[in-house]
């Protein structure tokens, strides 16, 4: 198999009938973004920008966060790099940070965590929106925020970065030719807040690790859970359908961020309810392109559509047999 994916490496991700997939990769190294053209994708989805943070010994000053980002950009040519601010707080809190920061809550996924402790720091972000800013002169800045709950959240992180831009251009400095914002959707609350938050977003990411975590009220990192509550479970698909049908009304384009999409069935089930672009991690390109190449898209989507309309007792066993008898 690994042979098979190397000769579709060059070859679009295209499905039978002629649907073209995003296949990005998430990242969050220098190093990572080499692996883009090794991998044959489209772009980084994903960059997580506090793997920095959490392998050094002393806050990433701007300068430092400013040399990995233009490594990055650098790295990816013309593709697209989808930076996330930091995601730290919670379980992965920074030892040289104040005390106040460690978190010795009970369910650090639900603590003081994401954006929820940038929009309480705001020095740390203004860093970062600094750093991020200055790296993308002349190019497109593409930035989002993890963790929004509300849409408020998003519009006062959003607000942040433009009186950054605004005090760059003031003094004088180089800013990005194009910026576009966009909100990861994995705290099911934001859900209910389409309506507001898709006119002011450029596109939506769905992080369906912290997601799954969250609708099913299970510890992603409980391994005694990590059988129980299943990507392909119709819960998920029917919530990811809604979101995505939703944002498609609005013309907002969605992706899929979490490792749910790196797997090939749970792939074609996401291509099954309408979407169409992944982040997934650099070594699932070859097998998730490679199911794209072997199947037909309208197809998926009347199975899945069927298979949602009465879920059978086992959704990975229907969808498994059925992706074997279509050759997927
Ligand atoms: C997610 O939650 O699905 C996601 C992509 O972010 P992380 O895994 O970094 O929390
Ligand atoms: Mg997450």
């Amino acid at each position: 198999r690994r042979a098979e994916y190397a000769t579709i490496r060059g070859l679009p991700a295209e499905t039978k009938d002629g649907e073209r997939v995003t296949l990005m990769v998430n990242a969050g190294l220098a190093e990572d973004a080499a692996m883009l053209e090794m991998a044959g994708a489209d772009g980084i989805g994903l960059f997580r920008t506090e793997f920095q943070f959490l392998i050094a010994a002393t806050l990433p000053g701007r300068e430092s966060q400013l040399r990995l980002y233009r490594n990055v950009l650098d790295a990816a040519g013309d593709k697209p790099v989808v930076f996330r601010t930091v995601d730290i707080g919670g379980d992965k809190a920074l030892p040289y940070l104040s005390e106040e920061q460690k978190d010795e809550s009970e369910n650090p996924a639900m603590g003081w965590r994401a954006l929820r402790l940038s929009l309480q720091r705001k020095a740390l972000m203004k860093a970062q929106a600094r750093a991020l800013i200055e790296a993308s002169a002349g190019k497109t800045l593409r930035v989002m925020f993890p963790m929004v709950s509300e849409p408020w959240e998003y519009e006062e992180a959003r607000a942040l970065f433009e009186e950054q831009i605004a005090w760059t251009k003031s003094a004088k400095r180089a800013v990005p030719k194009r910026v576009e914002f966009g909100a990861m959707l994995e705290v099911p609350s934001l859900a209910e807040m389409l309506d507001i938050l898709l006119p002011r977003v450029d596109f939506l990411s769905i992080g369906t690790n912290d997601l799954t975590q969250f609708l099913f009220a299970a510890d992603r990192a409980d391994p005694r859970l990590a059988d129980r509550y299943d990507w392909l479970s119709p819960a998920i698909l029917r919530f990811l359908r809604r979101v995505a049908n939703e944002a498609r009304a609005a013309g907002v384009p969605v992706r899929v961020c979490g490792e749910m999409a790196g797997r090939p069935l749970e792939a074609m089930a996401l291509i099954g309810i309408g979407i169409d672009s992944f982040s997934i991690t650099p070594a699932a390109v070859g097998p998730v392109k490679a199911m794209v190449r072997s199947i037909d898209a309208a197809a998926v989507r009347s199975r899945v559509e069927a298979l949602l309309a009465k879920p059978p007792a086992n959704m990975r066993k229907a969808l498994g047999d059925w992706a074997r008898r279509h050759g997927v």
